[in-house]
């Protein structure tokens, strides 16, 4: 049989993480098995509906590389692919559930619900619908659909026995049934719940493995209850442990944390994030951590999936991310770090290029390049105190004579050249009975104001230009 499998995202206006890395798992399990892999749009829930969000979700996929075989931008044999133009699909089956006492129409009013609600509340208890229109006869049901009643369609849950499911990562799930809520299947608006929707179109989409969160496995012996009342066979249920922010909650987006669309506009590779989700609750056999998006196409399976939760660990993403950089051909660093550097620095006036050698091995994320070199157009202020450097014998005593001692030379230096710079002071230094880093050091800070700098003295120097280098060294040299 064919692998089918789908992401069924909402649009919600942003891609979280922990949706990503579900969809990168439907992805590569469909490519691994030579299967399809569909994309549905789940926006059935109009009033949380976001201007430009499914756009979103066609960007994201695209940038993040995870092509889809079928969807409401490329088409199928399964479409529409958007649940809210599959409007009329639903309802017949939800009829069919009547007819066959799986289900029911439900006309109670919002007050009637809010009082049951309060009631058990009051109580202490989870609220359930006590099946007060169950047993309505069929004239009088007929009566209220003849005259416009407003009404929602409404799952029958037994109120007795048990109903489960198996799990790939849980294993068999079962609950009783008595725990189990009459679901709303149809809304009185006519769009059905997300309840209902998902097994109709797993169903008729022929998704063979349903990859979802488990905040669905609560869920889910109400669907297959729904399978079963239509004598169909569920698929493959995979839910996929969370994606953590920390011990207590999940990755949320609403607690500030990043979603897809953030790491990207912070500088971060696709390729790195990508390495880092698709390890982020699956491991593969070995020790291997670099994949790429094919490489990973080959070896992707169920069995490595993590049965807990996992950490997002920014410092992890940020080592991933800075080997992704480093892998970089220079040129194409150049081109990302640009705009960047752009921020803080005028092209006009430094040499990205250079800057680009100095940075590509000491740059972890694009978004820290602004600060890494904005001493660069304007001197930052600092204390005397970072000339004292024990490592490097460095004293303010010391310093001040190195700067006294290094300014003549520069001063002398025509052709500013990185090899000029170094030549001339590494000549020049003996003669001051100073070690190499004794002078330095120094200078380095005397010129950048910072105790760590993407390159040395000679680099920083010839950075600054002729001009600003002495310039800078002059008032340095006059706070010392
Ligand atoms: N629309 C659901 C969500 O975005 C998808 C759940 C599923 O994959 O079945 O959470």
């Amino acid at each position: 049989m064919e692998v089918r499998t789908r992401f069924a995202p909402s649009p919600t206006g942003y891609m979280h993480l922990g949706n990503l890395r579900t969809a990168l798992y439907t992805y590569l399990f469909a490519r691994r098995n030579g299967g399809k892999f569909i994309l549905r749009i789940e926006d059935t829930d109009q009033e949380r509906e976001v201007e430009g969000a499914v756009d979103l979700i066609y960007k994201s996929l695209a940038v993040a590389g995870l092509s889809h075989d079928e969807g409401p931008d490329v088409g199928g044999p399964c479409g529409p692919y958007v649940q809210s133009e599959r409007k009329d699909t639903y309802l017949p089956y939800a009829r069919q559930l009547i007819e066959s006492g799986h289900a029911y129409y439900c006309f109670c009013t919002k007050e009637r619900l809010d009082e049951a609600r309060a009631e058990a509340e009051k109580k202490g208890e989870t609220f359930k619908y006590d099946k007060h229109c169950l047993n309505l006869s069929k004239e009088e049901i007929q009566a209220r659909l003849n005259a416009g009643e407003p009404y929602v369609i409404r799952q029958n849950i037994p109120t007795t026995g048990k109903a489960g499911f198996d799990d790939v990562i849980y294993g068999h799930v079962e609950v009783d049934c008595d725990t189990l809520d009459d679901n709303i299947l149809i809304k009185a608006d006519g769009l059905p719940t997300y309840n209902f929707a998902n097994v109709i179109d797993d169903h008729l989409m022929g998704i063979t493995h349903v990859m979802r969160g488990n905040e669905y496995l609560s869920s889910a012996p109400k669907y297959n209850l729904l399978y079963e009342a239509f004598g169909w066979t569920p698929p493959t249920y995979v839910h996929l442990t969370p994606v953590m922010a920390n011990a207590q909650r999940k990755l949320s987006k609403r607690k500030g944390d990043p979603s897809f669309e953030d790491l990207l506009n912070q500088g971060y590779l696709t390729e790195a994030i990508i390495n880092y989700l698709v390890l982020l609750g699956w491991s593969p056999r070995g020790e291997r951590e670099f994949y790429t998006l094919k490489e990973l196409e080959e070896v992707f399976d169920l069995e490595g999936l993590s049965k807990s939760p996992s950490i997002f660990d920014t410092v992890k993403l940020n080592w991933f991310n800075a080997e992704y950089i480093r892998k970089l051909s220079p040129e194409k660093y150049l081109e990302l770090a640009t705009p960047w550097l752009s921020q803080a620095l005028d092209p006009g006036k430094f040499d990205f290029k250079r800057l680009g050698e100095l940075l590509q091995s000491r740059t972890e994320v694009f978004n820290q390049l602004p600060g890494m070199v904005d001493f660069l157009a304007k001197m930052p202020e600092f204390e005397n105190d970072l000339y004292v450097n024990k490592k490097q014998k460095s004293t303010l005593e010391s310093a001040k004579a190195a700067l006294a001692f290094i300014r003549p030379v520069l001063e002398s230096i025509g052709d500013w050249t990185e090899q000029e710079l170094h030549d001339r002071v590494m000549e020049a230094i003996p003669a001051t009975g100073m070690k190499n880093g004794q002078v330095l050091w120094p200078m380095r800070i005397a010129i950048s104001g910072k105790m760590s700098t993407p390159g040395g003295a000679f680099e920083i120097a010839y950075l600054l230009g002729k001009e600003e280098t002495l310039k800078r060294l002059d008032e340095s040299m006059a706070r010392l």
